[in-house]
């Protein structure tokens, strides 16, 4: 069993708190690690010791902050297995997409290396007269970010490339029930040799959260988690005059038009509902059939659905591991539940799953539930597991007003063959991150990672320009220089 230490001023240190969350294997029930639960002091450490290499780490060239990143996204590439192992472990996914996870993450760090393009200010000559205004971006100073449970590899890279290649000094925080992803990553950051203090890792759950939101030495906050901890972040950080964004959660749709390629769209939507069991940000949970499409979908969805084969990510073959634990698929057996009393039909049943030879995991299969009424609990509810809903209706117009009605805007598809159609639903659904005949609508890092409503809090968002925006300020000069005064030359 690996003991969790903090990363703090260039050293790790093993946490003296008595306090700690049990980190699980949810395919084998097992206990792996034990998070120490830090508060206020070691959250200081971290601070102080940010704040103290930021004077030195501002000062350094944007050209050489970006060798050291060269280097990082060397070392994630050259042992993106072993860390994927880790993400296996603590968080239930299958090799392939712990490492499809890493992919994404390291395609943050090479973003982030274009920083002394991206960082570039503006200028404009004469204003008046003789007076020149130029526009100049710099480091905010100490930030930090708080994560979830479910990219443990990935999510932590929306930011910390970014941050650092702005100038700015780092502290994060990894979901307590994940942390060992970031054990691994913060030993091949060690291996970088970023000056002391520059990247500083502290583990924890609320306490730790608070301290970060109440030190005065942070000054940009990111969160990505859940929408009513997303919106506290969000409360409790601006209050103390910080800058932040905050990432919530989805309930994310995807519409279905009778001339859509179907057999494209089970296979997607299938991979979108029941990948990463569901517990994705960008995970379709809801369709929504409109006119003749609903036969055709329903029967080949619920066929799919059966077909994944679900068991432990580290075994060959497996499509489909469990849920991050047996709370969870306690949570998640208990809405399918109420789904069937509010009069939703099961048409596949993934409760009660048991693996042979896990029968300590957290596992749900695969589940459809048919006639999900709009406006029930089921319908209104993030599930966060491998569930999908249906709900039909018979024109676009319907569909749109569904899509519109609900409070999460991470995401919304639809699968068609008519531009013309597409084009409407782009233009009028309240989503942040569209996907048109594509089920998982995931940016690339250079476009902002988007989410609208109770799906995101703050306005800049993570990844690309924006996030070079967020970790910086402007500040803008405007300078006179008399032509009169050059006369000694
Ligand atoms: P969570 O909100 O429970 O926890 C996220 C982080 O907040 C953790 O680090 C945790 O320690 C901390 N935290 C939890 N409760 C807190 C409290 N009361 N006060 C202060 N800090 C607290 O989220 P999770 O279960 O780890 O992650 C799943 C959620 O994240 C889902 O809702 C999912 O939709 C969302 N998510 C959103 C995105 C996005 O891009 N919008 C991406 C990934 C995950």
């Amino acid at each position: 069993m690996e003991t969790i230490k903090n990363y703090i001023n260039g050293q790790w240190i093993e946490a003296a708190e008595a306090e700690y969350a049990s980190v699980i294997n949810p395919a084998t029930g097992e206990e792996v690690a034990r998070t120490p639960l830090c508060g206020p002091e070691v959250v200081d450490a971290a601070a102080q010791a940010a704040a103290a290499a930021l004077p030195a780490w501002r000062r350094t060239p944007a050209q050489d902050r970006i060798q050291y990143l060269f280097k990082l996204r060397d070392l994630l590439k050259s042992h993106q297995d072993e860390i994927a192992r880790a993400i296996v472990i603590e968080a239930g996914k299958t090799f392939d997409e712990a490492k499809a996870e890493m992919v994404r993450a390291i395609e943050n760090v090479e973003t982030a290396c274009g920083i002394p393009m991206m960082m570039k200010g503006e200028i404009a000559e004469d204003i008046a007269p003789g007076i020149d205004e130029r526009m100049l971006r710099q480091p905010v100073g100490v930030c930090a970010t708080i994560c979830p449970f479910n990219f443990p590899g990935m999510i932590p890279f929306w930011y910390l490339p970014y941050a650092l290649a702005c100038g700015n000094t780092y502290v994060i925080k990894p979901s307590e029930k994940v942390p060992l992803t970031m054990q691994v990553i913060f030993r091949l950051i060690d291996q970088v040799g970023f000056p002391a203090g520059v990247v500083n890792m502290v583990n924890g759950a609320k306490a730790a959260v608070d301290a970060i939101l109440d030190h005065p030495a942070i000054r940009a906050v990111t969160f990505v988690g859940s929408s009513p901890v997303a919106r506290y972040i969000y409360l409790r950080a601006a209050e103390r005059g910080k800058r932040v964004q905050a990432q919530g959660g989805a309930k994310n749709p995807v519409v279905i038009l009778p001339d859509a390629d179907m057999d494209m769209a089970v296979r997607i939507v299938s991979d979108s509902a029941f990948g990463c069991a569901g517990q994705r940000c960008l995970a379709v949970s809801w369709v929504v059939t409109v006119d003749q499409a609903r036969q055709p979908f329903l029967e080949r969805i619920c066929e799919s659905a059966r077909s994944k084969v679900v068991g432990y990510g580290l075994d060959q073959g497996v499509q489909m591991g469990p849920v991050i634990s047996q709370a969870a698929r306690e949570r998640i057996e208990g809405l399918i539940g109420v789904g069937v009393r509010d009069g939703a039909q099961a048409l596949v049943d993934g409760r009660g799953a048991l693996i042979p030879g896990y029968e300590k995991g957290s596992f749900i299969r695969p589940t459809v539930l048919d006639h999900v009424q709009p406006g029930s609990e089921l319908s209104k509810t993030e599930i966060f597991g491998p569930v999908l809903s249906l709900t039909h209706v018979n024109t676009l117009e319907e569909a749109l007003e569904l899509v519109n009605a609900g409070v999460y805007g991470n995401q919304a598809s639809i699968f068609t063959a008519s531009g013309a159609a597409a084009r409407r639903f782009s233009y009028e659904a309240q989503a942040g991150n569209i996907g048109i005949n594509i089920g998982v609508a995931a940016p690339m890092a250079f476009f902002p990672f988007s989410g609208w409503k109770d799906s995101f809090f703050g306005d800049l968002h993570g990844q690309g320009m924006d996030a070079v925006e967020f970790f910086t300020q402007k500040k803008v000069v405007v300078e006179r220089w008399p032509k009169d005064w050059s006369r000694q030359f």
